[in-house]
């Protein structure tokens, strides 16, 4: 009893913690707004692989190319995993993407030889589980995102981009067992989209897997991870809040500052390319 009450000032602190990261990193991202029209639970089903650990911006993006360049699901049903690759080439790890569609379509095609499969929403998610429970591409951020975008269950969707994250920044251990619930207890039901939204969005931008680019980052002052490596990192207060300043004033999203629109360049190298090609003709005329 008396360790339970010890723990308690230490989750308030988090969960106050998480409520303050969240409020920063929603103005710092744009959170595409929900589909106008509900999609077919196939569209859904395939949202949401394509979505797990990827920027959902580029994860919607990626369903319009896929609907444009097949004639329809069946076709992506049968093509071939570097095809299919190709068309999803700027989301993470996009032959596993592939692979995992496929996989999908594949599933949902011998249970049910079509891919019209709406009256399945009438089982809820448990009904789904049960067809698909065990199956790779159906994971447990897949799972709980079905649940909240078809269900309309208060679900909240935890993928390892989310956890990554949460756990540098809260200092907790990197499980969805351990996340998950603290994301419920400080946030609101009706925030639980954008903050899986956004954070994946953080999580492809600046605290990437591999080299979180902390000297960069706009929550270096309140991360755990910056404290605990703060030698190395050398980050400072005053760097972290210029920076955070600096951030927001480049634009909102880093979708933007990559290059918006795919295949179109950054603006700034763009203008470096113009610069640099502006300098040969100018030393060609000279000649
Ligand atoms: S400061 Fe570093 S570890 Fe913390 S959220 Fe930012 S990028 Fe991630």
């Amino acid at each position: 009893m008396a360790k339970r009450s010890a723990n308690k000032p230490a989750k308030r602190k988090l969960q106050s913690t998480i409520k303050e990261v969240f409020g920063l990193v929603r103005n710092q991202y744009d959170v595409p707004p929900p589909p106008e029209q509900k999609l077919p639970l196939i569209e859904e089903m395939i949202l949401a692989v394509l979505a797990e650990d990827a920027q959902e911006a580029r994860a919607r993006a990626a369903l319009v190319r896929l609907r444009e360049r097949f004639c329809d699901w069946n076709e992506v049903r049968v093509s071939p995993i570097p095809e299919l690759a190709e068309v999803l080439a700027d989301l993470p790890n996009p032959t596993d993407k592939a692979r995992r569609l496929k996989n999908l379509l594949y599933d949902v095609f011998e249970t049910e030889y079509t891919f019209e499969i709406d009256k399945w929403t009438k089982g809820g998610i448990k009904g789904l589980s049960s067809k698909f429970k065990g199956k790779g591409w159906f994971t447990e951020y897949v799972r709980e995102r079905l649940a909240r975008d078809v269900f309309c269950n208060n679900a909240c969707p935890v993928d390892g981009t989310a956890v990554r994250v949460w756990s540098r920044i809260l200092g907790v251990a990197p499980e969805v067992s351990v996340v998950q619930p603290l994301l419920r207890k400080a946030l609101p039901q009706k925030d639980f989209a954008d903050v899986d939204a956004v954070v994946r969005e953080h999580g492809s931008v600046l605290c990437t897997e591999r080299v979180p680019r902390c000297d960069a980052c706009f929550l270096a002052v309140s991360c755990s991870y910056v404290a605990q490596n703060a030698e190395g990192l050398a980050v400072t207060e005053g760097a972290g809040r210029s920076r955070a300043r600096s951030n927001r004033s480049k634009g909102k999203t880093a979708e933007r500052a990559r290059g918006g629109k795919a295949g179109s360049k950054p603006r700034s190298s763009a203008k470096a390319a113009a610069r640099s090609s502006d300098k040969s003709r100018t030393k060609k005329r000279s000649k």
